[in-house]
């Protein structure tokens, strides 16, 4: 599909859209947008609509801030839940200086970049499946989140009652009407947990569907009067959302993953890919994995990871090889959770496989047992190191990895920096309910 300027001021008129939102997304993952009305189209695809960018968190400062959208014309579409007249569409946009240069701030613009490092390199597609876990809650009088869910059901189950079964079915039908390919969507493992796998796809599309993806189940759980969250881990003791993702490189169209004669049906860039990704991951954990909260997730006995180490099987590796091979031949990095920004997410997972390729990486050797299992002194035996245990040790490891500072660029870097450097501050001095529990009686 390529829409030109004229299909989309043709479809706006056609379709009875009245607004089009105008989105794009901040450095935090944040969706942003600005609505216009239908009159405004023509100004819309002429790059022409202005806005001012120092509002906008970790963008521009008040002296530099007249900033342009330039629409993504192939992301046009109409929103499936708003009412058949009066209907909004939306536009995703790169974000652009005044003197139109590409503005170096923007997340999308920053996984172009490392996208066409890649087809520098002679590789021409790289394809991304995530699965995205979320949490249904139910909301009290005010319409504000409770911690309850409506069901009690557990991983694949089937619920003849569930509200959030038919909630979950609902998402799948609209996002279908937004043109994606659901795949699967099952109850995920926790009471109220639920997960929805869309097709595969071109990188910087699997970002924007991301982003579309989160919007949908959010704001159709609302529809039904409950609240769905992101979070990674929004309950103590039971599993939190991950989304995993699934990664694979094609050159002339064929995947480069895949090779017959490998070890394991593999090729020597697969196993680079994978050195790569391992050796800058906690580099990479403070984008992948961007809250306080984050960090609580990343703990033993949930099918979360904790420590570094790939395997063709088990579930407990941070980077499993499902076992598909040929054009399916596909890499799983089981540590990002929902909360990132998928833009950055993807350019720092790419950049870190194909520094692993430019420089013949090779992986450590696999671990096929339950690492969960395995106290200190083995894991430390086979060499295996522990993921970032907080936000503010991931920051450390991020200010500590050039390339991965390199792939955000200077101005992403220390904006996102500064500002989860604030976000932990302000956790750290807090005093949680925890504490008073455990201390304020014995001391
Ligand atoms: N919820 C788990 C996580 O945090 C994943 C569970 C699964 O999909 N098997 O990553
Ligand atoms: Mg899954
Ligand atoms: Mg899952
Ligand atoms: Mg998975």
């Amino acid at each position: 599909m390529a829409y030109t300027k004229e299909d989309i001021i043709r479809m706006v008129k056609e379709e009875d859209i009245e607004f089009i939102r105008m989105q794009f997304t901040d450095i935090f993952g944040q969706l942003k947008n600005v609505a216009l009305t239908a009159s405004q189209i023509e100004k819309a695809v002429n790059n022409e609509i202005m806005f001012d960018g120092s509002s906008i968190e970790g963008f521009v400062r008040i002296d530099e801030s007249d900033q342009y959208l330039y629409p993504d014309l192939d992301s046009f579409v109409a929103f499936p839940w708003r009412p058949a007249h009066g209907k909004v569409a939306r536009l995703i946009c790169d974000v652009y200086n005044a003197d139109g240069t590409p503005f170096v701030g923007d997340p999308r613009g920053v996984l172009k970049r490392v996208l066409k490092k890649a087809r520098d390199m002679g590789f021409d597609t790289f394809n991304v499946g995530p699965e995205a876990e979320f949490f249904l809650f139910q909301t009290d009088e005010e319409g504000k989140p409770t911690t309850k869910t409506n069901d009690e059901a557990g991983y694949f189950d089937l619920g003849p009652l569930d509200h959030g079964e038919s909630t979950r079915r609902e998402i799948c039908l609209a996002l279908e009407q937004m043109g994606f390919e659901i795949e699967a969507s099952h109850h995920e493992v926790a009471a109220g947990q639920h997960e929805i796998d869309f097709k595969y796809t071109e990188a910087l599309k699997a970002a924007d569907n991301i982003m579309t993806f989160k919007l949908a189940v959010k704001t159709l759980a609302q529809k039904n009067g409950l609240h769905a969250t992101f979070m990674p881990k929004p309950i103590f003791g039971v599993a939190g959302s991950g989304m995993h993702t699934n990664m694979s490189l094609f050159k002339n169209g064929e995947n480069v993953f895949c090779d017959p004669k490998g070890e394991k049906g593999l090729s020597k860039e697969c196993y680079s890919f994978i050195a790569g990704l391992l050796h800058h991951v906690k580099g990479m954990a403070a984008v992948t994995n961007p809250l306080v909260n984050s960090y609580k997730r990343l703990v033993p006995g949930y099918e979360a990871p904790c420590y570094l180490s790939w395997s063709a099987s088990n579930r407990s590796a941070l980077i499993r090889i499902p076992a598909t091979r040929g054009q399916g031949t596909r890499v799983e990095l089981r540590s990002p959770d929902p909360s990132c920004n998928p833009y950055l997410e993807l350019a720092v997972c790419l950049a870190a496989g194909l520094d692993g390729i430019e420089k013949g990486m090779t992986p450590p050797a696999e671990i096929t047992e339950n690492i969960y299992a395995m106290d200190e002194d083995a894991r430390d035996a086979r060499g295996i190191s522990a993921l970032p245990g907080s936000l503010e040790e991931a920051i450390e490891a991020l200010e500590a990895d050039q390339l991965v500072l390199d792939t955000l660029g200077s101005h992403v870097a220390e904006n996102y920096i500064e500002g989860k450097r604030k976000e932990w501050d302000e956790y750290r001095t807090r005093v949680s309910s925890w504490e008073r529990e455990k201390y304020i009686i014995n001391y």
